[in-house]
């Protein structure tokens, strides 16, 4: 590991100005993910900005029946929280669908959101990798690509996005909340928080240099059965070939985001108008202009499946 320094930020504006004052700084909190990247030094920044102090920790009703989760709540919490559990229960089983017990322990919301791909060639320092060094090449597109995207990717990155809490927060339209090195606050909603690679993979969310993400809100619940399912290579701890978040309402109507596939959650609005007419249908618009690798095509058909299996669960 390379040698950085560090600092306990007292504020969300002070942290956030104190990430653009030092070259090479990053906010850190949980570390589940950077502190991997900076042992392989995939992720080598000068200076750390310590956040966990920031009493951001807290989950909060919203006048429009919504509700705001701290930027820094962990996910066991979120994933146990009774609200979460009644009216927003897709959350709760993306949450506990991913990593493990102690990870999620430690795993804060915003970080969920910030984690990196897990293409085995941004992990090898010796492989060229448009992400973790621009302009040097994909070691993936003609290489081992069994779990990369089949949609969105470009001649510069097919990696997947790895969070399931992320795509339960897509088809909960979730919003992010944010505070800029200057003090000013916005808003970003989830659908265009994280990015498509195009030719600049290593620039993976809508934040600007410094930005910190203080909290995410969650609109008034819609009802509906939630449902989760997370295909992978094996039952536990491992990340997700396919997953597919569902809201199904009684008439058959819904939401699906769907997980695995593409370098962001990925939902096609159109597509949910097809769900009374089955999972087909669904995938036929949802997975539209679709290109698969010579060793990930089995994806397309593990779509169809897994929103079937979830179709019909969420019938009962
Ligand atoms: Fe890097 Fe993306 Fe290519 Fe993987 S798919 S090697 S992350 S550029």
């Amino acid at each position: 590991m390379k040698p950085f320094t560090y600092e306990r930020a007292t504020s969300p504006a002070e942290a956030a100005a104190s990430a653009v004052r030092v070259v090479d700084a990053k906010f850190i909190a949980g570390g589940t993910n950077l502190l991997d990247l900076m042992k392989l030094q995939i992720e080598t920044p000068k200076h750390l900005i310590d956040v966990n102090g920031l009493s951001l920790d807290r989950i909060e009703p919203l006048s429009d029946g919504g509700l705001r989760i701290g930027a820094l709540v962990r996910n066991t919490d979120l994933a146990a929280d009774q609200r979460i559990r009644r009216d927003y229960a897709l959350l709760t089983r993306a949450l506990v669908a991913g990593a493990s017990g102690q990870l999620r322990n430690k795993a804060t919301t915003a970080g969920n959101l910030l984690q990196r791909t897990r293409c085995p060639y941004f992990y090898d320092i010796n492989q060229p990798c448009n992400k973790r060094q621009p302009g040097s090449g994909c070691a993936a597109i003609g290489g081992v690509s069994r779990q990369h995207a089949v949609i969105g990717s470009s001649d510069a990155c097919i990696a997947t996005n790895p969070s399931d809490m992320a795509v339960a927060m897509r088809a909960l339209d979730a919003v992010v909340e944010t505070v800029r090195p200057d003090g000013v606050t916005r808003v970003i909603p989830i659908a265009d928080f994280h990015r498509l690679p195009g030719d600049t993979p290593h620039q993976e969310t809508a934040l600007a240099p410094g930005e910190l993400i203080t909290a995410v809100t969650l609109p008034k619940p819609v009802g509906g059965t939630h449902v989760y399912r997370k295909v992978r290579d094996r039952a536990s701890y491992a990340f997700a070939l396919v997953s597919v978040g569902a809201i199904v309402q009684k008439d058959g109507s819904g939401r699906i985001a769907v997980g695995g596939v593409a370098h962001k959650p990925w939902r096609v609005e159109a597509a949910e108008a097809a769900m009374p007419r089955g999972p087909k249908a669904v995938a036929e618009r949802l997975l539209s202009g679709a290109k698969p690798t010579k060793d990930n095509s089995f994806k397309l058909t593990l779509v169809e499946r897994t929103l079937g299996a979830v179709l019909a669960e969420a019938k009962g």
